[in-house]
């Protein structure tokens, strides 16, 4: 998702309903599970067992902290920014491995706490400060990691990414980044925006697909660019195991089909994160069947809309 970045709260709105979240007080739910390896598929397991916090009808009245933290296992994090502070509410990754970490995304705000929090969980390791792409609701905490003792941000602009991540030919071949016994895969995938990526965790078997797959609004600003990496991204999804997509927002609501209206601070009956290595294969032949005109209006599927704009 793109477009204005708008302060939430400004929408008059009332009788809140406070979320019931699993978080505690700093907003961090703690992972059961470890990071050990699961004997049929291979990959270190992890929870979606979470109530990410979804905004309120009353934001003057929202008590939510301004992230959440899901320990998806002890080195994988996913991270909600409060949709009561942005209506964006993205979703921000953080993968650790033996010597360093990543940071996938800063957020739709500025915000010291998220810096805090994630440096926080990395502790004294590296930190590359990456992003799925250039949108100002993925970007707009880079700032606060300016000058910040042992990270290091990713410039916005294709030459960095493909840099930070070794990837040669663009967008074509695929690049890889090792954080120590956790090697990532990297495939640029624009069309979304120009230097869009999607990162594959081999350890987790996470396929982070940001703003080119998710349970909401598909924003389409290149057709024919968005259905070639889609149509990469699938055959990666297909040849590789999947434990789950996870995209950087949720738009769609738990009934089929059905969105919230853009800018919604409230998400009572929210569609759930994770979607399937099934959904890029639904995404991939619904653009195959859709040819290389753009649609006239947006299609509706159970669990997302494609949207050329
Ligand atoms: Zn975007």
């Amino acid at each position: 998702m793109h477009r204005s970045l708008l302060l939430a709260c400004l929408v008059a709105c009332n009788g809140d309903v406070p979320h019931s979240g699993a978080s505690d007080a700093q907003g961090t739910t703690h992972p059961d599970g470890t990071a050990g390896v699961d004997g049929s598929s291979g990959l270190a397991p992890g929870t979606l067992a979470v109530t990410w916090m979804h905004g309120s009808q009353n934001c003057n009245q929202n008590t939510d902290p301004e992230v959440q933290v899901h320990g998806y296992n002890t080195t994988t994090y996913i991270i909600r920014q409060n949709k009561c502070r942005t209506f964006e509410a993205p979703f921000i990754y953080l993968l650790i491995g033996t010597q360093s970490a990543l940071m996938l995304d800063t957020g739709a705000t500025s915000t010291v706490k998220l810096r805090d929090t994630v440096a926080s969980l990395v502790g004294t390791k590296p930190l590359l400060v990456a992003h799925t792409h250039a949108h100002g609701d993925h970007t707009a905490g880079d700032s606060t990691w300016a000058g910040h003792a042992g990270s290091t941000i990713v410039a916005l602009n294709i030459a960095a990414v493909q840099a930070a991540f070794g990837i040669a030919t663009w967008p074509t071949t695929q690049g890889t980044l090792d954080l120590g016994g956790r090697v990532l895969d990297v495939l640029a995938i624009p069309g979304h925006e120009a230097q869009h990526i999607a990162l594959y965790d081999r350890q987790t078997g996470l396929l982070l697909t940001g703003d080119t797959l998710y349970p909401g609004l598909l924003f389409i600003n290149d057709w024919t660019t968005y259905r070639t990496s889609v149509s990469r991204l699938a055959q990666f999804a297909a040849t590789h195991p999947i434990a789950h997509v996870l995209g950087a927002h949720i738009e769609m609501t738990a009934t089929a089909k059905v969105n919230y209206p853009y800018g919604t601070t409230y998400q009572p009956n929210e569609h759930v994160l994770e979607l399937t290595a099934a959904h890029v294969a639904e995404l991939d032949a619904a653009l195959t069947a859709l040819g290389s005109t753009p649609p006239a209006s947006p299609v509706a599927h159970d669990d997302f809309v494609i949207d050329p704009q």
